[in-house]
């Protein structure tokens, strides 16, 4: 069975934990990344972390011409696609910037797939796509709707794959739909790096912590939850690499089949399926962190809702995965990697 795997945006966030955890695992990999939002030192990491160097091709997924060579030069067996923006907020104010990067982009990539028969996709969805819940747990039938761009274009490059798989023959494509990914690879060596001041709220904690930014502003604290601020399902980041490759090991097991037939569209929440507070994870890193974290209460923040947190049993019937790794190790991980590197990447 082939293993080569073409990780898109692999010099993200995300995608540069999962790099690790595939490599553990016994693929191999191209990295695939304009740059537009992370620094080749990831990439100088990773290589580091896993010793031995990494296939880099700084490229946009916009660009057919170039996809076309990276197909032909590599039999790949199939592709993890990370690579968008993911910004709400600018999204608002860029929103054909957001459709043409995440959704023209997302097209591009699906063709150089066609044209080279490569047919095996994970995608970087998102709990997003469920807008405002109406049942909790979510699970993978709730409704769809999106309020802003950003989370259009992942509702969107979804229902593309969906027709895809309806209507064209040997298409595998998971959508893995995230919930709210945090901390860091246990090294310190890696972890997030917001180019600006952090819109999400772990980033911004642990700035706050370490000194570069002075207050929290929680949004919201007459939201109908356990102690009034929104609930979200916080998911260690190496819980999540390892739910990629999850996803790849069953591709590669139901294609590898005698009388294989295609999965089709498999939309998958990665979640821990816990719900914690606001003001739970602000407690939590302030005691592993051993920092007193100053915040205020503010108004809510426009389109944010009270609870989000995933029903997580698809992905441990089907792929045998779920996540491991409690608050305290997301927080304390988180603490590690910007206590080490207080300027992210920017090491100059
Ligand atoms: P990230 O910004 O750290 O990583 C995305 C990577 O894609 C970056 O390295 C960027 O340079 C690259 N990229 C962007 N546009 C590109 C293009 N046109 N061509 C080539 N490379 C391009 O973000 P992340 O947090 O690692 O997220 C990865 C994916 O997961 C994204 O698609 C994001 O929308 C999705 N997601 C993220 C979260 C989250 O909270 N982090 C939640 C749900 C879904
Ligand atoms: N939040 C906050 N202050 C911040 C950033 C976020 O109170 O500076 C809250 C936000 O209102 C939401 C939760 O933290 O209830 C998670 O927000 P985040 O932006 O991290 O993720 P989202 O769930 O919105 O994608």
């Amino acid at each position: 069975m082939k293993n080569k795997i073409l990780v898109t945006g692999g010099a993200g966030y995300i995608g540069s934990h999962t790099c690790i955890a595939l490599h553990q695992a016994g693929y191999d990999i191209v990295v695939y990344d304009n740059l537009s939002n992370s620094s080749r030192e990831a990439i100088n990491r990773v290589s580091t972390l896993i010793g031995q160097p990494i296939e880099f091709i700084e490229g946009d997924i916009r660009d057919t011409e170039l996809l076309r060579q990276v197909f032909t030069k590599h039999e790949f067996f199939g592709v993890i696609h990370f690579a968008g923006l993911k910004a709400v907020g600018e999204s608002v104010a860029k929103p054909l910037l957001y459709y043409n990067n995440n959704v023209s982009g997302t097209i591009t990539l699906l063709e150089a797939m066609a044209e080279a028969n490569v047919k095996n996709l994970v995608f970087s969805s998102s709990a997003t796509v469920y807008g405002d819940p109406e049942v909790l747990p979510i699970d993978e039938t709730s409704p769809r709707s999106c309020t802003n761009p950003y989370g259009q274009s992942k509702l969107t490059v979804e229902h593309i794959l969906e027709e895809l798989a309806a209507t064209n023959d040997g298409w595998n494509l998971i959508p893995l739909r995230y919930f709210n990914p945090v901390g860091a690879h246990p090294s310190g060596q890696i972890g997030e790096d917001p180019n600006d001041i952090p819109n999400n709220l772990m980033p911004y904690i642990s700035q706050v912590a370490v000194g570069k930014l002075e207050k929290l502003s929680i949004f919201g604290n007459d939201y109908p939850t356990v102690d009034g601020t929104g609930v979200r399902d916080f998911i260690h980041v190496t819980d999540l690499a390892q739910g990629h490759v999850a996803a790849l090991n069953y591709l590669q097991k139901q294609v590898g089949q005698d009388k294989y037939s295609s999965i089709g569209f498999l939309p998958i929440n990665l979640g821990t399926g816990k719900g914690t507070s606001v003001l739970e994870l602000v407690t939590a890193f302030s005691k592993v962190s051993g920092q007193d974290i100053l915040y205020q209460f503010d108004a809510r923040r426009a389109g944010d809702i009270a609870s989000c947190y995933a029903s997580a049993d698809k992905a441990k019937e089907l792929l045998g995965w779920e996540a491991k790794l409690s608050i305290n190790e997301m927080c304390q991980d988180t603490w590690r990697w910007q206590s080490m590197n207080p300027n992210g990447y920017n090491i100059a």
